[in-house]
């Protein structure tokens, strides 16, 4: 655990010379070049409270961000299979000792029955997401499940790309989970801070801090090239846990050359009968969260950060604009409840936490489009070998941008051709127009030709 030093995190968070205004301003100009920052400069600028210097530097993750990404994000849902858990995690109500909550693991028929309506309403991308459960969430019920999802196809239309956010494996299993063709492989530490990480998973396979740390070291020994890490922010001090998380991403592309294709910032939310999550023991507010995703953002410039509907709408339009480049949309947190919620309640007897921003995929493919960024629907890296070192290639250099522009542009035509309500159709068509004019060159031709062989009725249409 030796990358985790949690003595040198304090020093830096702590030591004035980092709340110089001339230091951090340096920092942020050298920031512009989106070359990533060390853990000494994250620190300055986690102590940025100068607010003209602060809009300076959500300003430039903003360009940072589309620097590398252009101005698309990109659209997911999660999916969960399984509420069984045989953790006792602090602040989830799929916690064991949590005897109130109804408990459900879905069949192959309800999981097709989860993905056709996922489908149905035009996502292309899934986060599988299970409990821990030897029993009920073992390898071969993921596998089953991974390639229901796959195998759905309504008029054409399916997931394209299935990622998966499960308890931590060994390298035999993780080698298992690559053969089921999985995108991104998730698992967040929660807390990097060893003492509260022990008081918040008290007992089961998730108290062991150094397992669940060393995660992704043994999915990339196994060939899972794509690893997504994140951190459950409101357990300890928020600026400790993202200099910790920093510590993560740049020990993994030390050691790998392979840096975390993600990284995800979930935020506390109020979970039944979970009693850290009622009241946060260090409740991270909204302007230090900006704060943190910003710096993420010129830290680490070529990762995707995620943000979730844990958050409220309005709060999440905020944040788009401080770098975050993908996101979920119309939501839910419980085994079957897609299905389910068309028909009863029931599904908050059997969330994992409550959500913050509850609007349906075509309210917020419209709202992301009049701020002024491309919903997209694409699956194409890793279909196409860019995963891993070659993604980081990409990424790092800032190119993908001219791959990720026409493929979100072309993808969205799709979206925008099958499953757009009128009003959403007329909003996206206006922009993917006023943004393809605004592309040149190859790459306008490129893209026009895409959205032309989708408007003849092509699908997944990318390179
Ligand atoms: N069970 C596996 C695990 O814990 O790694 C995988 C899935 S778990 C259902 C997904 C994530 O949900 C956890 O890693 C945690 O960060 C997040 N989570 C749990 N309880 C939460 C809460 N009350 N509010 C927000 N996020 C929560
Ligand atoms: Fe289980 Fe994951 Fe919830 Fe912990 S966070 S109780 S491991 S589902």
């Amino acid at each position: 655990m030796e990358f985790i030093d949690e003595l040198k995190i304090f020093s830096l968070i702590e030591d004035k010379n980092h709340c110089s205004v001339e230091l951090q301003r340096e920092i942020l100009y050298k920031s512009k070049e989106a070359k990533g920052l060390t853990l000494q400069e994250s620190a300055a600028l986690l102590n940025i409270t100068d607010t003209v210097l602060l809009e300076e530097m959500y300003n430039t993750a903003k360009d940072v961000k589309e620097k590398i990404y252009g101005n698309r994000l990109v659209l997911f849902a999660p999916l969960y299979v399984t509420n069984l858990c045989v953790n006792n995690c602090m602040y989830c109500a799929f916690r064991r000792d949590n005897k109130e909550l109804t408990r459900k693991s879905l069949t192959v028929d309800e999981v097709r029955n989860e993905t056709e309506y996922l489908v149905g309403q035009g996502h292309k991308r899934v986060l599988l997401v299970c409990g821990e459960h030897p029993q009920k969430a073992k390898m071969s019920f993921i596998g089953e499940c991974v390639s229901t999802i796959y195998n759905v196809n309504v008029n054409g239309g399916n997931i394209r790309r299935v990622n998966v956010n499960t308890a931590p494996m060994s390298v035999e299993n993780f080698k298992t989970l690559k053969t089921f063709g999985i995108g991104t492989y998730q698992c967040f530490q929660e807390t990097y801070h060893y003492n509260t990480y022990r008081q918040m998973h008290p007992d089961g396979p998730k108290s062991d801090y150094a397992w669940r740390l060393y995660a992704m070291d043994r999915a990339l020994e196994a060939g899972i090239d794509d690893v997504g890490i994140g951190a459950l922010f409101g357990l300890t001090d928020w600026k400790f846990e993202t200099l910790a998380l920093l510590s993560h991403a740049f020990n993994l592309d030390h050691r790998f050359g392979i840096g975390p294709h993600t990284m995800s910032v979930p935020r506390l939310e109020p979970a039944f009968n979970a009693p850290a999550a009622h009241k946060p023991p260090f409740a991270v507010n909204d302007s230090d969260f900006k704060k943190l995703i910003a710096v993420i953002r010129l830290a680490v410039p070529y990762t995707g950060i995620i943000l979730s509907t844990r958050e409220r709408a309005e709060l999440r339009r905020e944040l788009f604009a401080v770098g975050v480049s993908q996101i979920s949309a119309g939501s839910r947190t419980s085994p079957g409840a897609y299905k389910e919620s068309q028909e009863s309640l029931r599904e908050h007897e059997m969330e994992q936490f409550q959500l913050g921003d509850h609007r349906t995929l075509d309210e917020v493919v419209k709202d992301v489009c009049e701020l002024g960024y491309m919903p997209s629907f694409c699956t194409a890296c890793y279909r196409s070998d860019r995963t891993g070192d070659r993604f980081m290639e990409f990424a790092k250099s800032g190119t993908i941008n001219l791959m990720c522009v026409p493929n979100a542009i072309s993808t969205f035509q799709e979206y925008t051709n099958d499953f757009a309500s009128e009003a959403t159709k007329e909003t996206a068509e206006a922009f993917i127009k006023s943004e393809t004019e605004k592309l040149k060159g190859a790459t306008k031709l490129k893209t026009e030709k895409m959205v032309k062989r989708v408007n003849n009725g092509e699908k997944d249409v990318f390179f």
